[in-house]
């Protein structure tokens, strides 16, 4: 797991094991607050580890930006803290994320010690502010990836944890596009130092407007080829020519995932147009 000081105070976590997700902490003098929680076990307690013993200070609570195992499974790794989430993570946990780990458990013993811990602090709209030390927190929905998406904004330092709302590659199979549209360009424009993404490295000030303008490129572009693709005669193949790069965006490496996320970003938004309704809700990181 790769670890790097943002600013004082405020650190950021990325998976070496999966999908380069990340996750973050913001520590006080008495306690820190964790920002999701990564997707196995290991590095969830190595996070802990790293708050209880580097820092010195307890976990009080932790934030989970939406409810996709990558971001919500390591909530029982910090027993004596208050999760933080959307209403509707907590109701997605419990719909989708507790038989999404029975079966999980079952191929995977690495998350036999795993188990839901769900939110007992939700809000469904506006913002909740939260002092830890000399930083004030605002946490508040940024939807797109996942209808539950939420970000944390270190007001002190414009850092953003922007969850999956903010990706080297905007993943919308279980959100929407036009959420996600919305969203990217709210985080364009609120003057930010860095980008904490959900996945991939921190976007740094002078990198901002780039990837807001890329990230908006690139959804512009798969609406308009799913568009397209419903008057074709063989659609798929149509959609098989349609690459990342085709698409304006490069160098995307999410950990060798990019392509696939692309290929079901596609299919999702040209089944929404077939059946005229927002892309499918399935399981997905
Ligand atoms: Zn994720």
């Amino acid at each position: 797991m790769h670890r790097e000081r943002v600013s004082e105070n405020v650190y950021w976590f990325q998976s070496e094991v999966y999908a380069q997700v990340t996750a973050g902490v913001v520590a006080g003098p008495q306690w820190a607050i964790v920002i999701d929680t990564l997707a196995l076990p290991d590095e969830t307690l190595a996070i802990r580890e790293f708050v209880e013993h580097e820092i010195g200070v307890p976990v009080r609570y932790v934030v989970n930006t939406h409810y996709h195992a990558d971001h919500s499974w390591g909530n029982c790794f910090f027993p004596g803290a208050t999760v933080i989430a959307h209403a509707l993570c907590r109701t997605l946990l419990i719909e989708r994320g507790i038989p999404s780990l029975e079966s999980v458990r079952k191929q995977n013993s690495a998350y036999r010690q795993v188990k839901i811990v769900l939110p007992q602090l939700t809000f469904n709209e506006g913002s909740l502010t939260l002092r830890v030390g000399k930083k004030n927190l605002t946490i508040m929905p940024a939807a797109g990836h996942s209808q539950d998406g939420i970000a944390v904004l270190v007001e002190e330092d414009r850092v953003l944890f922007a969850g999956d709302a903010f990706m080297p590659l905007p993943y919308v199979v279980d959100g929407d596009a036009e959420d996600i549209t919305i969203t990217i360009k709210k985080i364009g424009r609120m003057g930010l130092e860095n980008i904490i993404q959900g996945h991939g490295d921190i976007i740094l000030r002078g990198e901002i407007d780039a990837a807001v303008r890329e990230n908006l490129n690139y959804m512009t572009n798969i609406c308009k080829i799913a568009r397209a693709a419903v008057r074709r005669r063989a659609p798929q193949d149509y959609m098989d020519e349609m690459t990342i790069e085709s698409c304006g965006k490069s160098r995307v490496y999410l950990g060798g995932l990019a392509e696939e996320l692309h290929r079901r970003n596609l299919r999702a938004l040209y089944k929404e147009n077939m059946e005229g309704r927002p892309a499918g809700k399935a399981e997905e990181e």
